[in-house]
């Protein structure tokens, strides 16, 4: 009889898990009390990009007189088509990922899921029905969901989650961010060049305070959200959230995560905005779903501990994505490739997940992508590491774009040349990121990169720029 196998969710996570697992032969059932796609599909990465989009070509639009386009009026946002584009979209990948589980003849069960005791689950549907079934192998691949600050919950009308703001009716006149992380610094491009006043507010020291990012890129960001109009605090965090006469009252105070602050950065500043969007981090769903029904503990946050293999501490269970928390990458791609390697070895195989080239990508305005470690973490490895920087404005492709903001830099070696980090802020960053991953991936060196001929006029052609710089060869940058 086939192995059968049993996902908690249909997210990038448990829907990839489902199809690698039927394509090893195995009877599988995955499990989604929401819509299939999770929280990628519906409520974070396309929804999000999709504004994104409108909001990049908006900006366009208000550049038309400089490309030699004349216009009548300027160019307005029609929310409601908007919406209407980002709803189609979703729909038509949320069907295709439904066609696809249909194609491998994966039961896609409707509800609520719990585990009821080793080899057992359940789920209960909206309209009350329970269905019960039994695993040999169980994935779980439940995801996360916005964190609530519990001084300033989320009443989804003006203090707002990630999933309100992807479903709003207009734009707000002035809007306070909470967290200047990857989601905060991405919304708060799209909605300031949607024409709202934004303000982020960032407890550590610079906007994307992620290790992963290179602090040029941050500083970079920095300078490009000021030309926004953008207005951002460091160092500092929101106190308080009240209503008031014309919106909220918000009160901005020092960050008790600061190791130094001027004394201009204690004095606290209020300021009075129409909404708050609150983005300071993702709760796990691992509450009520019957871990404890097989022993299986969650840490004090309630994230699952897995090892390499995607094993948690109970034989026959594997858990993949948001839900393994901030420890390990909480990225659509990362959960994917987890889903791949649990499926297999739930079907007998056994592959080690391997962390060293995640690539990571910032839909801001403009674009950050970064691959591998900065320098700062080579060096704290005890490499002898070099950083080689190319400008933007250097390459014919970003003059003929008109997008000259940005830089490319390679870390590398500098004694072999192998590449260990690429980290890139600028014109489709994330498009170009795909060669530095590889190269990080596959232990390639700069020697690899300046022996590829890049297409020209590409805005590929930074890498190269950058990798003849790091041989002492560089040419324009
Ligand atoms: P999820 O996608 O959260 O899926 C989990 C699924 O499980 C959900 O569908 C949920 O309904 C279901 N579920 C939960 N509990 C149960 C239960 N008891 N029974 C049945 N079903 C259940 N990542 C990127 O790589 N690139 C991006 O550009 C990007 N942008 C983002 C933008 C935003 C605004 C947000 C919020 C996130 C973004 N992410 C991005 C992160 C990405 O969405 C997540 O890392 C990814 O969705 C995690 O996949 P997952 O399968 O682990 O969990």
């Amino acid at each position: 009889m086939a192995t059968q196998v049993t996902i908690l969710g249909a997210g990038p996570g448990g829907y990839v898990a489902a199809v690698r697992a039927a394509q090893l032969g195995a009877d599988v059932t995955v499990v989604e009390k929401e819509q299939v796609g999770g929280t990628c599909l519906n409520w974070g990465c396309i929804p999000s990009k999709i504004m994104k989009v409108t909001a990049e070509l908006l900006e366009k639009f208000h550049q038309a007189d400089a490309f030699g386009i004349r216009t009548k009026g300027p160019a307005t946002l029609d929310m409601e088509k908007l919406m209407s584009r980002k709803q189609k979209v979703v729909s038509a990948q949320i069907k295709g990922i439904e066609g696809l589980l249909a194609h491998h003849r994966i039961r896609l069960v409707r509800g609520n899921a719990r585990v009821e005791g080793h080899g057992k689950a359940s789920a209960i549907s909206e309209n009350g029905q329970v269905k019960s079934w039994e695993w040999d192998r169980l994935i779980i691949a439940t995801g996360s969901r916005p964190f609530s600050v519990p001084a300033f919950p989320f009443d989804g009308r003006q203090i707002l989650s990630s999933n309100h703001i992807l479903g709003i009716e207009s734009v707000p006149e002035s809007i306070v961010i909470v967290g200047g992380g990857v989601i905060g610094c991405e919304f708060a491009c799209i909605l300031s060049a949607m024409g709202a006043k934004v303000t982020v507010v960032e407890a550590l020291d610079r906007m994307l305070p992620l290790p992963s990012v290179d602090a040029g890129c941050s500083k970079v960001l920095e300078r490009e959200m000021k030309k926004r109009k953008i207005k951002f605090y460091v160092n500092r965090v929101v106190a308080s959230i009240e209503p008031a006469a014309g919106g909220l009252a918000v009160i901005i105070g020092p960050s008790p995560f600061a190791s130094h602050l001027k004394e201009k950065d204690r004095v606290p500043v209020a300021t009075t905005v129409e909404k708050a969007l609150v983005c300071i981090g993702r709760s796990p769903n691992t509450k009520n779903i019957g871990l404890s029904t097989i022993g299986l503990e969650t840490d004090a946050k309630g994230w699952i501990p897995v090892n390499d293999r995607m094993q948690t501490g109970v034989p026959g269970v594997y858990a993949i994505g948001d839900v393994l928390g901030p420890e390990r990458v909480m990225l659509a791609h990362v959960a994917s490739t987890e889903a791949m390697l649990a499926a297999e070895n739930a079907m007998g195989g056994d592959r080690a997940m391997d962390y060293t080239a995640v690539p990571g990508a910032i839909f801001t305005m403009p674009e950050v992508a970064c691959v591998g470690l900065t320098e700062a973490q080579a060096r704290e490895k005890g490499c002898n590491a070099r950083t080689d920087t190319v400008l933007f404005r250097s390459i014919g492709k970003a003059q003929v774009i008109g997008e000259l903001a940005g830089q490319a830099s390679i870390v590398s070696d500098a004694g072999s040349g192998r590449l260990l980090g690429v980290h890139i802020i600028g014109p489709h960053a994330t498009d170009l990121l795909g060669e530095g991953t590889l190269a990080v991936a596959s232990g390639l060196g700069v020697t690899d990169i300046t022996d590829t001929i890049h297409a020209h006029p590409t805005l590929a052609e930074i890498m190269l720029e950058a990798a003849l710089k790091a041989t002492g060869k560089a040419l324009h940058g």
